[in-house]
């Protein structure tokens, strides 16, 4: 997959994008994320990017030509690639738009500054997204989350595919709790079917487990599922379980 960020602030990404898992990703070739910086498109004399708004008020607004500019340079207006807008009044972040926008080729992603973009260049955008309800200085720390998000959806970019298919919000729940060495740790016990060797057990107490956290945490997550019997099954239990307090 190709992601193409376009910033006034490239060094903002660089270190984030070498490490860790998304850096090994690149080397891989798995991802390719091409850094833009838009300052490299504004035309005008000074090769500003931002100026007054009309109207008064504080701060500065990023103009619309370097962003049209870029975009149709790369080729995304006469697409149907995603153009992701950075803004604290989009659409909230999930984990269902992050296996959406992992099934294109290509994705950009437009990072704002100051008082934000000018409004025009909304109609060229197809997702105005948010990362949550509080203000950034700018688009880069969201973006970063997005392309981390989409990236590890990417088939060959974690260790094992299977990790990223049991995360939370995968199947719409949270996930189970999980367990490693030692057995019992400050009188702390790993629980017995765990270490039964049962994998059907195994995947059925899982799967309660998934239902008793997101009970517990988030129990809104529930009404959007459709149950299968032996899930419903699953439900009871672990809505008995933590009555009782388990
Ligand atoms: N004046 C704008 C408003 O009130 O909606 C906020 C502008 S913010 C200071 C500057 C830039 O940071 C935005 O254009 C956007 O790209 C980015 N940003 C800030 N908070 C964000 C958030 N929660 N999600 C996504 N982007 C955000």
């Amino acid at each position: 997959m190709q992601i193409d960020i376009v910033t006034i602030f490239p060094e903002m990404l660089e270190g984030p994008l070498k490490g860790s898992i998304i850096g090994r990703a690149r080397e891989k070739g798995i991802i390719k994320i091409n850094l833009h910086n838009l300052r490299d498109y504004a035309y005008n004399k000074h090769r500003s990017v931002d100026d007054y708004p009309y109207g008064g008020g504080p701060g500065m607004v990023m103009k619309p030509e370097p962003f049209f500019c870029v975009l149709e340079k790369l080729d995304y207006l006469h697409s149907n690639n995603p153009i992701l807008l950075m803004t604290p009044q989009g659409e909230v972040f999930n984990q269902k738009l992050a296996q959406e926008f992992a099934t294109f080729e290509k994705m950009a992603i437009l990072c704002g500054h100051y008082e934000g973009i000018d409004e025009r260049v909304r109609k060229i955008v197809t997702h105005e997204i948010s990362i949550g309800d509080y203000v950034l200085t700018g688009g880069e720390i969201p973006a970063l989350a997005v392309v981390d998000a989409v990236s590890r959806l990417l088939p060959g970019v974690l260790g094992d595919d299977q990790s990223a298919r049991e995360d939370s919000f995968q199947d719409g729940l949270l996930e189970h709790p999980h367990f490693t060495r030692p057995r019992e740790y400050k009188g702390m016990k790993v629980p017995d079917i765990l270490l039964s060797g049962n994998h059907a057990e195994i995947a059925r107490w899982r799967k309660k487990e998934k239902f008793k956290r997101t009970l517990e945490r988030r129990p809104e997550l529930l009404k959007k599922l459709s149950l299968n019997e032996e899930d419903k099954q699953l439900l009871l239990q672990a809505e008995k379980e933590l009555k009782k307090g388990d």
